[in-house]
């Protein structure tokens, strides 16, 4: 093999391809989410980090499960995931995987509805982004096998639990009181921050 195929080879198996969550991950839904919550149903949350259960009718007296989904659909509908803030670290992680030369996807359990509006937030806020988006509808393992997606960083327990159980990707949960009930579960590996995250990945 000549000299350069050889190079050319060699970069190929070191670029990854990483698969990326939004809410959560790169996005701080729960900041946005909760006054939306407060206001519309007249009832007070606690604060983000008090609560233990990623579906926050679990735990939380008086809010019912129904209100909170017409509620959720409500806020998504009024474009409630353009105004989300940028979670720390987030930005910056995202322009270092790309400027090593590996490859991201953004794999979402949003509602496809929020195309435009999660579309014109990564632009305005300069994610890297193609204009692709893929929206899971629950399960994100069938897309990750598809993609050929080599590591994947998410927030809920249950999408995390069902990526060790369905994929070979490397399965990385960043770390926050609603998802620390899967201890019991291995095959992830649990992180505080995006550096760590990246560090983990060699990036
Ligand atoms: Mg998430």
């Amino acid at each position: 093999m000549k000299r350069l195929e050889r190079i050319f080879v060699s970069l190929r198996k070191k670029r990854k391809h990483l698969g990326i969550d939004l809410d959560g991950i790169c996005f701080d839904f729960q900041a946005g989410f909760i006054p939306w919550l407060e206001e519309h149903l007249d009832i007070e949350l606690p604060p983000s980090e008090e609560i233990t259960s990623y579906y926050w009718y679990e735990e939380i007296e008086g809010l019912e499960e129904k209100a909170f989904w017409d509620e959720f659909h409500k806020f998504g509908k009024a474009d409630g995931y353009f105004a989300l803030d940028v979670l720390p670290g987030a930005l910056e992680g995202l322009h270092r995987i790309v400027e090593a030369g590996h490859r991201i996807t953004y794999i979402t359990n949003r509602p496809n509805y929020a195309y435009r509006q999660t579309a014109r937030a990564l632009t305005l806020h300069n994610f890297p982004f193609s204009g692709k988006l893929e929206f899971a509808e629950g399960r994100k393992s069938p897309l990750v096998r598809e993609k050929r997606v080599e590591a994947f960083i998410d927030d809920s327990p249950r999408t995390v639990a069902e990526l060790c159980a369905g994929t070979e990707a490397r399965i990385y949960c960043m770390d926050y009181p609603f998802n620390r009930d899967i201890h019991n579960l291995t095959g992830y590996t649990r992180v505080s921050s995006w550096d760590e995250f990246l560090e983990k990945e060699g990036i």
